[in-house]
């Protein structure tokens, strides 16, 4: 089933989006600001104007003490409760009904995303608890080997373990969105092949514009595409061009994804707030980035297709299931 974007017409001529990632709720707390209004690159209000009809919100700490993680991570989804308990025109999608409920009443769905499985410790049987929170998708790892599966920056990334197998059984039963975006080359091959429902790389671009190991190699978007999945481009300069990051050379990239294995394999991760300088000042500049897709001689439908009908295609798929 597919979802129809909203009526509402946002700052980006008229089209809506989705976002696969942003880092906003971990700087959110005891910031004294609100998720609906603050100085960082996003928020729900300007994001509405903006035309963003669904966010991912990742919970991210990285430490090497775990339970220094977990607390982290569980002050984040209190941030979370306690901003949505505010007026604030959003809602936490919890499943399909949700999703629906909030293009009904023109709020904007907020889907928590786990940036690395780090704050389970060893144990993949607490993700059941992590999804009774609300948390809908999850990055195995964030660049580091974990208990589960190997990080993308690790000198020696690790390929899924045992307890990795175990978690994706978990995340399975309980139907998580499953987040490759950050995992080692081996695992990242081996989750794919084990997990059925669909998958994402919810912020990365590719290898073969800009050579950096958080980028996908040809192969590893191809194995993507082949299982259904979908790549969020990624507003990282660092990820985008190594001399000369800029917005035309973003669209590089989703022109080089799109012919390699079709536009419909491409939408947005912006990492809104999780580096401090990104090809775009904050959400409120998303025209820009539709301009530049126009400007592409993409057609309006895969312009569409790119910024939101994509993901939505996706969230649909992983919600019904
Ligand atoms: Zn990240």
């Amino acid at each position: 089933m597919k979802i129809k974007p909203m009526a509402r017409h946002g700052a980006t001529g008229g089209s809506v989006l989705i976002d696969l990632h942003c880092d906003t709720l971990s700087k959110l707390v005891n910031s004294g600001y609100s998720l609906r209004r603050n100085p960082f690159h996003f928020d729900v209000d300007r994001a509405l104007e903006a035309g963003v009809t669904a966010q991912f919100l990742a919970l991210f700490s990285h430490n090497q003490d775990d339970n220094a993680v977990l607390r982290a991570i569980l002050q984040q989804i209190a941030c979370f409760r306690a901003n949505l308990s505010g007026p604030v025109k959003a809602r936490a999608i919890a499943g399909y009904e949700d999703l629906a409920r909030a293009r009904a009443g023109d709020e904007m769905a907020l889907i928590l995303h786990l940036e690395g499985a780090d704050a389970l410790g060893q144990d993949p049987g607490l993700w059941p608890l992590f999804h009774h929170m609300g948390v809908r998708s999850l990055g195995l790892t964030w660049n580091y080997n974990n208990a589960f599966a190997g990080g993308v920056l690790d000198p020696d990334p690790a390929g899924l373990t045992s307890a990795g197998q175990r978690l994706l059984n978990e995340m399975e039963a309980v139907g998580s969105i499953l987040d490759l975006a950050h995992v080692g080359e081996t695992s990242y091959y081996q989750a794919l092949e084990r997990y059925s429902p669909a998958v994402m790389v919810s912020h990365a671009n590719a290898r073969s514009i800009c050579d950096h190991p958080r980028n996908l190699s040809d192969h590893q978007i191809m194995t993507l595409a082949e299982h259904g999945g979908i790549i969020g481009v990624n507003l990282v300069p660092d990820f985008v061009d190594t001399n000369n990051p800029n917005l035309n050379r973003l669209l590089d990239h989703i022109d080089y994804i799109s012919s390699l294995v079709g536009v419909e394999h491409v939408a947005l991760g912006s990492d809104f707030d999780g580096a401090d300088e990104l090809l775009l000042s904050g959400v409120e500049d998303y025209a820009l980035l539709a301009a530049g897709l126009n400007g592409r001689g993409f057609t309006h439908q895969e312009v569409e297709a790119i910024l939101h009908d994509n993901a939505a295609v996706f969230l649909s798929k992983v919600f019904a299931a």
